[in-house]
């Protein structure tokens, strides 16, 4: 079992993020979650960060530092948008704020944890990506470059700082049980799913456990991989 992290989770306040905070809660660790609101669940501790603005990012881990007395030890970039629409009507505006959200912002995020890390020599850092960063999904080409992004900064990360005890890897979740897929007519969904090996969608959880597996210390020969959690919808990642 790993010692006990303090670990940050940006968008941590639902969805994804809350079940990956939530996990980490079990497990003994100290969390501290971002949101826009600086709100979080019960059971969480927030602190306000809009992850597409620098100064705001280096107070909301100024003050994750303060309620950890410590350093950020995991850091998981989970905050993510979607803008979706086909390619020949997409505005540079719904292109720029998907990439300075989903990619810029995690590097915001890791190049501010870096630091605490770098002392340490020690840290670990998840970056929540996508099934369609490397499958591409038509009407997403804004999402799937900021998710694909975020391989390239994972392990540019590992090659700089691995020598110092951090790993960096991604994550690519598929299809996930939330409000967003349950909305979805029933056709669609079937449709979805005969896509999908496993025949089912994820639950958020499953998302979280591997999250966890890459935070603790039996993974910390595991750097720049992308893992999928996805039930095979991707494969050859
Ligand atoms: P939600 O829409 O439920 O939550 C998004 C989170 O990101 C919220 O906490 C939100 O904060 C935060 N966020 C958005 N913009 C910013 C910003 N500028 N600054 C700080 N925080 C921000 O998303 P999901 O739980 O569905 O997704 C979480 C991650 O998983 C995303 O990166 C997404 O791309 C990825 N993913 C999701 C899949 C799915 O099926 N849902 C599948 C594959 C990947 P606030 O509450 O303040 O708005």
């Amino acid at each position: 079992m790993s010692q006990p992290r303090n670990v940050l989770v940006t968008g941590g306040n639902r969805g994804i993020g809350q079940a990956i905070a939530e996990a980490f809660v079990a497990a003994g660790d100290t969390v501290v979650v971002t949101s826009r609101s600086g709100e979080a669940p019960d059971g969480l501790t927030a602190v306000t960060c809009d992850v597409t603005d620098t100064a705001s990012v280096d107070a909301a881990f100024g003050a994750a530092e303060e309620i950890f007395g410590g350093p950020v030890h995991v850091l998981v970039a989970n905050a993510g948008i979607t803008k979706d629409g086909l390619l020949m009507r997409m505005s540079d505006d719904d292109f720029d704020s998907v990439i300075d959200t989903n990619l810029a912002g995690a590097f915001r995020c890791v190049r501010r944890a870096s630091t605490g890390m770098i002392k340490a020599r020690n840290g670990r850092i998840i970056l929540i990506s996508s099934v369609v960063g490397l499958y591409g999904g038509p009407g997403q080409s804004n999402y799937s470059a900021s998710k694909a992004g975020l391989v390239g900064l994972a392990r540019s990360v590992t090659r700089e700082l691995g020598g110092r005890g951090i790993t960096a890897n991604v994550v690519a979740p598929g299809f996930i049980e939330t409000d967003m897929t349950a909305a979805l007519p029933e056709e669609t969904q079937k449709a979805y799913k005969a896509g999908i090996p496993a025949g089912r969608f994820a639950q958020a959880t499953e998302v979280a456990a591997a999250v966890r597996f890459l935070a603790s210390d039996d993974a910390a020969y595991i750097s720049g991989a992308v893992i999928p959690v996805d039930g095979g919808l991707g494969m050859g990642h």
